[in-house]
């Protein structure tokens, strides 16, 4: 394998602190040097890379994403959800296990693994799930699904409702040190809610999925964790109130931690009465800062691209997820990616299952809403996606340290450019952000050294 010399680039390294203009040198698939060090080493044997404008960050990582093997894999694989991540950015995923069968047996894990080996293009890990095929009963071998290598374990898609359940499932956790990842939604609340309790679900007549739902079970969670002493990470935060939980029992030192979502800190519940209805109420202030030549996004009321669960909330409750992940109380950006066929979301918005794609828009989205607003630093934003989820889930990877396998992904923060949902390797195309303009763009991901997308 020939070393690759990557010049011009900014390194931005959260585990180190590092961000400065340094070339970095990668040999055998490991970070070998970087500065001048990393210079002196070209030679005949070396490619070089010019990263001139670009950000030389560790891989991105992304905890939570649906590839949907096995069983559901006319909406999308482990090839083809791969290949997605890394256009987006992504060197490392963890898998979510509402399959079919759901991934709670270390037989589906290891139907998992083998798929990985043979067809993913970049890391990608498994969850498994709390209960026996995610149903709340009685709970999945905790034990034998650790040994047979999931990173964490969950019922995403589902939350055990069943309290005494899921302290077990906390003490389990504890024993094995497994993260624990919970979905939060109380369902005697939410019912059959479709969209966020509030104005809009009145106007448009749609059943309501309150926040209370959310907080109800975030609320439970911490009193858990400090019950237990096992650490809940609450995926996709959705409302004001529960990010304000997470935040007042981190303070208290509870171990409890909490996710945001693109979609979750750019749209809202007025996205569901159409396009005028929602740039009416929110104003398109950080779209006019992007000065490619673009119209303002279009589309229908009643979309079921912007029907996902938990739902879009208020424009409050997105300032607060905004909040949440700047003042670091969200301390993971994921995307939920959610692949479904087209023939399902065309239906009424009722009907739609809950869910859009995400791993093409997560870094542009987080570029645009969190660092070009002024909101973070391109060094805390990265953290969000590296050292954070890396250390949450026990992960490999999330630094550029000398001797780390070389997984890097490096992007333009300045690039503009308009997503195209049709351009992605992905088999499925449900992103409400088709023809948005975009600030931050990925052009290479590099895997132990390899290149394995380029930006065309
Ligand atoms: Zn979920
Ligand atoms: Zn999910």
């Amino acid at each position: 394998m020939s070393n690759l010399l990557i010049q011009n680039g900014r390194i931005v390294d959260p585990a180190s602190g590092l961000d400065s203009h340094q070339s970095l040198l990668i040999r055998e698939g490991r970070i070998a040097a970087t500065g001048e060090s990393a210079d002196a080493a070209l030679d005949a044997e070396t490619q070089v890379l010019n990263a001139k404008n670009l950000v030389i960050s560790p891989g991105l990582i992304d905890i939570h994403v649906h590839f949907r093997e096995p069983g559901q894999s006319a909406k999308e694989t482990i090839g083809t959800g791969s290949k997605a991540a890394a256009q987006g950015g992504f060197t490392t995923v963890v898998c979510m296990p509402n399959t079919t069968p759901a991934i709670d047996n270390p037989g589906t894990v290891a139907l998992i693994q083998d798929k990985v080996e043979k067809d993913a293009l970049i890391h990608v890990h498994t969850t498994g799930a709390i209960t026996r095929d995610i149903a709340g009963e009685s709970l999945a071998p905790i034990g034998s699904l650790h040994e047979a290598g999931v990173v964490a374990i969950t019922d995403d898609g589902r939350c055990v409702q069943n309290h005494d359940l899921m302290r077990r499932a906390c003490e389990y956790a504890k024993m094995f040190e497994l993260p624990l990842m919970d979905h939060c939604q109380d369902e005697s609340v939410v019912g059959k809610g479709v969209m966020h309790e509030g104005h809009w679900s009145r106007v448009l007549g749609l059943p309501a999925w309150p926040s209370l739902g959310e907080e109800l079970i975030v609320s439970r969670n911490i009193q858990l964790a400090q019950l237990t002493g096992s650490h809940i990470h609450c995926q996709h935060m959705s409302s004001a109130g529960a990010v304000q939980l997470i935040r007042e029992a981190k303070d208290k030192g509870i171990p409890i931690s909490g996710e945001a979502c693109p979609h979750h800190f750019t749209l809202t519940d007025a996205a569901i009465a159409g396009s005028e209805s929602f740039w009416e109420e929110s104003g398109a202030d950080w779209l006019n800062m992007i000065h490619i030549d673009h119209e303002r996004p279009q589309w229908p009321a009643y979309d079921t691209l912007f029907k996902m669960n938990p739902p879009l909330r208020s424009a409050a409750d997105r300032a607060a997820v905004l909040e949440g992940v700047a003042d670091g109380t969200l301390e993971v950006l994921a995307s939920d990616h959610a692949p479904h066929c087209s023939y399902e979301k065309e239906v009424e918005f009722d009907m739609a299952p809950f869910g859009i794609t995400g791993l093409e828009t997560e870094l542009a989205l987080g570029l645009t809403r969190l660092y070009h607003t002024g909101r973070m630093t391109l060094m805390e934003l990265i953290r969000r996606w590296t050292t954070h989820p890396a250390r949450l889930m026990h992960l490999k990877g999330g630094s550029l340290s000398v001797g780390e396998p070389a997984d890097l992904t490096l992007f333009d923060p300045e690039e503009e450019w308009i997503y195209d949902r049709m351009d992605t390797p992905s088999k499925a195309h449900n992103s409400p952000f088709h023809g948005w303009p975009m600030k931050g763009r990925n052009r290479y991901t590099i895997l132990d050294g390899k290149v394995v997308y380029q930006a065309h």
